[in-house]
């Protein structure tokens, strides 16, 4: 008898990302794509065996029509049979999750409840869920939060300083996101270490297109940079990050914007893109800077010079730090980066290893820091799929 296998989605309001894993072995049978859903040309691009293939989904082109089409395609290569769970990201989980759950009625009215804090992705999520119970016909569904592995940062940390009333009624707070990811890498981290998570105050930087930063200690989350929602924090590629909130108040008076055009500038429009007036992309900001493009200077110095006041900051959240940990797309793969920052933090006993950090990338683990440092850098690759899929399995009894 084959292996079951787990079906992993994360579906966004136009979008759904799909791929069937392995859970033992972590290989990915098949990935999928859908995008553009609910507009008359929506598609779904499939990837199996290395070979990519498009399907139309102009005939139902929303999730229950890319799902089904899913479902079609495993048939093709005998894969549905071999389904076992389905394991489902949902960005926000409230205070209302603060681990993984089977998914019942429950569960699905919970969702519901946390629109408020997530109101683009809770409903596509649902929408994603809805779709797999209907042509998944009794199999187990497992939700995954990106807020459930930050519930156990303490309330002096995840409070804003403001009146208590719109914490009580609107649950204003700090939330943070990739939980997943930092659950995944915290434990990749202390095997890669051959230590105990719970031994170790780990700082992980989960560096992506959206970046965050977050301290771990007893293998818990004990403080975040993303909060209410992904604006907060670090720079990143078309966020602003922290900003001073009188901002909305001076633009809207001096330069006649909405709040919804100063959102919408301070999430797409700022950043990396908006600091270099080129792009959001790193490996473009890099090249650029290389050059000598001064906007692309500037943001690389910005985005290194906010990622390492933030590290101080978060070496006060984990009571010290043993372990400081680079993942994500440009956390795994931008050694400038990570030798600049690493230069802003002598002063707590970090030395970088030139070679040692040129050799980590493109998927490769590795400490990246001198034996002589106090505590260690080290670069260990995410794997949020294969995350939901353990914690599927799991859940399911697989
Ligand atoms: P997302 O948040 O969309 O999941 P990823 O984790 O895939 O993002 O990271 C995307 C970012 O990683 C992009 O800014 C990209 O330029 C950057 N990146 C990928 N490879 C490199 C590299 N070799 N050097 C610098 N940045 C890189």
């Amino acid at each position: 008898m084959s292996q079951k296998l787990i079906l992993v989605l994360n579906c966004g309001s136009s979008s759904l990302k799909g791929a069937v894993l392995d859970n033992n072995s972590g290989e990915v049978l098949l990935s999928c794509l859908a995008e553009k859903l609910n507009l008359p040309d929506a598609y779904i691009t499939f990837k199996v065996n290395g070979e990519k293939h498009k399907v139309d989904l102009s005939a139902k082109p929303d999730h229950t029509g890319a799902v089904e089409a899913l479902m079609e395609e495993l048939k093709v290569h005998g894969l549905d049979s071999r389904i076992g769970a389905i394991g489902h990201r949902v960005v926000s989980g409230g205070e209302l999750y603060s681990e993984s759950i089977l998914v019942d009625d429950e569960v699905i009215a919970g969702i519901e409840k946390c629109i408020p804090l997530a109101p683009l992705h809770n409903p596509a999520h649902l929408l994603g869920l809805r779709a797999a119970q209907s042509i998944f016909k009794g199999l187990p569904n497992v939700v995954v939060f990106d807020t459930a592995f930050h519930q156990t940062i303490p309330e002096h940390a995840y409070k804003y300083a403001i009146p208590q009333e719109y914490y009580e009624k609107y649950g204003l707070r700090r939330y943070g996101a990739h939980g997943t990811s930092y659950r995944f890498v915290a434990d990749e981290t202390a095997r890669f270490l051959g230590k105990d998570k719970k031994d170790l105050r780990m700082i992980i930087a989960h560096l992506g297109n959206g970046a965050s930063i977050t301290a771990v200690a007893n293998g818990e989350s004990r403080d975040t940079s993303m909060g209410l929602t992904p604006l907060e924090g670090l720079v990143m590629g078309t966020r602003s990050g922290d900003i001073d909130p009188a901002v909305f108040g001076f633009l809207a008076e001096n330069a006649n914007m909405t709040i919804a055009q100063i959102t919408e500038m301070l999430n797409k429009k700022s950043g990396l893109l908006g600091i270099s007036g080129l792009s959001n992309d790193c490996r473009t900001i890099e090249e650029e800077a290389a050059k000598g493009h001064k906007g692309a200077k500037l943001a690389l110095d910005m985005f290194i010079y906010r990622l390492a006041k933030y590290i101080g900051s978060m070496a006060v959240a984990a009571g010290g730090l043993d372990a400081l940990v680079f993942t994500g797309g440009i956390g795994e793969n931008s050694d400038i980066i990570r030798e600049r920052v690493i230069g802003y933090l002598g002063f707590l006993g970090l030395n970088i290893d030139q070679e040692a950090n040129l050799k980590a990338r493109f998927g490769n683990a590795g400490v990246i820091t001198t034996a002589d440092s106090k505590a260690v850098a080290v670069v260990i690759p995410t794997n949020e799929e294969l995350m939901i899929a353990h914690d599927t399995a799991r859940l399911s009894g697989l």
